[in-house]
């Protein structure tokens, strides 16, 4: 087959090792999206090398896990994971082999990939390895084990939940077998790194088929072993496929859940999903702006308190809650005419009111009165002048109590 252009700029380092004694192939998701002709976003690669010998065949090489195998070869821009022929060995924990072991062939690195679809290895000539019967499930959308479901799902329960990601994302439907074992081993998914589980969440519901994994949650009950939803909250699941539409990050996940089922606070998604401070905040501002506009439409004060990185997400947000469709054009309008962007932009500050009234000590007030003055500013009630609104001010403020 022919190969396209990120693999043929990777094919020198294929190269390089085949002419130092190496086999090297193509692995995994590159090879599944190469056949699928999806855009491919990184390129993994398998070798009998070991990564001692990795580092020395090439001028830039990361040592990123050597204990696992793997090396990271930077080469024309690009970044390459060169992964030794491995095994993984005894999984005690239910999540991460607890040994690794190297092997001389790639029939065995192959066999401990998780799907058929995933075990397809690659040549620099673009013939393909297909030891599973990969390529056949591939072209049926069936997503199945490589050996048998209940072992490998029992070896690493991060695996149930990346069938139903693959499902969100390429649209494929579980083969039997291994939708049956998932629903057997379905628990062991409470002793997963919560890390990982939120990762594949986020994926989950960015993919573009994320109602049909929504219903495998469903079906297969999953949702009883993820945080919070074990408690006793599944019916948001049902609720959540009626409208969904991929959800582009887990800010946006949270605030439809949150949205749903707002007794469970976006405090604790954050806390139990373990979410950084970006996610946090752009969920807290996706729900202020929601709640504000259904209280109050499309207006200033929405625009002002939604940055435009949060546009295209607030929108889905919308439609997923509402069924309503907002264009962009739509926040684009409102936002062009706001009179100020942000409280700075404000012809008063603190100093000003603190010179307007020389008697009152300094205190809440202060925050309280400018706050006022930024949303009739912001809404058009009051103009953005120092001495209108110092008129405005002396008229209104009664003494504090
Ligand atoms: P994508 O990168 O598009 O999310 P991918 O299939 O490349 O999908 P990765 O997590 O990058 O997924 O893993 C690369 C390859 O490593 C997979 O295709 C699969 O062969 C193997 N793999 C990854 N995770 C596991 C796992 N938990 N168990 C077994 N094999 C795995
Ligand atoms: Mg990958």
């Amino acid at each position: 087959m022919m190969l396209s252009e990120p693999f043929t700029k990777a094919s020198s380092i294929l190269n390089t090792l085949a002419s130092n004694g190496y086999e090297g192939y193509f692995v995994g998701g590159c090879v599944r999206d190469f056949l699928l002709k999806k855009d491919i976003h990184d390129i993994d690669i398998a070798t009998s090398a070991t990564p001692s010998e990795v580092i020395t065949l090439f001028p830039k090489v990361i040592p990123v896990g050597m204990e696992h195998g793997t090396v990271i070869v930077r080469q024309g821009g690009e970044s390459y994971e060169v992964t030794t022929y491995r095994l993984d060995g005894e999984y005690t924990d239910y999540r991460r082999p607890n040994e690794v072991r190297f092997v001389t062939n790639l029939a065995e690195d192959l066999r401990r990939r998780d799907f058929t679809m995933n075990a397809l290895a690659m040549d620099s000539n673009g013939r393909i390895t297909d030891l599973f019967h990969g390529k056949e499930d591939l072209e049926k959308k069936l997503i199945r084990t490589v050996g048998n479901a209940e072992e490998r799902f029992q070896e690493d329960a991060l695996r149930i939940l990346r069938a139903v990601r693959f499902s969100s994302q390429l649209g494929c439907t579980i083969q039997a077998d291994t939708f049956q074992a998932m629903y057997v081993i379905r628990s062991q998914i409470q002793h997963l790194a919560v890390e990982r589980i939120t990762a594949e969440l986020t994926k989950l519901f960015q993919g573009y088929h994320v109602a049909k994994a929504i219903q495998y949650i469903i079906d297969l009950r999953l949702d009883e072993q993820l945080p919070i939803f074990e408690a006793g909250n599944s019916d948001i699941f049902k609720e959540i496929k009626k409208n969904i539409i991929p959800l582009q990050s887990f800010s946006e996940v949270i605030a439809v859940f949150h949205q749903l089922e707002p007794t469970i606070k976006i405090h604790d998604w954050i806390r139990k999903y373990k979410c950084s401070n970006h996610i946090k905040n752009d969920a807290l501002k996706l729900i202020n702006a929601f709640q504000f506009y259904r209280s109050h439409g499309l207006d200033n004060w929405l625009l002002y308190i939604l940055p435009k990185k949060l546009w295209a997400g607030w929108i889905r947000l919308v439609f997923v809650m509402d069924h309503t469709t907002i264009q962009h054009e739509q926040l684009e309008e409102i936002d062009a005419i706001l009179p100020i962007k942000e409280r700075a932009d404000l012809d008063v500050n603190g100093n000003d009111l603190i010179d307007w009234f020389p008697q009152r000590s300094k205190g809440k007030w202060i925050k309280q009165i400018l706050e006022e003055i930024e949303y009739l500013v912001v809404t058009m009630q009051l103009a953005n002048e120092k001495k209108i609104i110092k008129e405005w001010v002396l008229c209104n403020q009664q003494e504090p109590n």
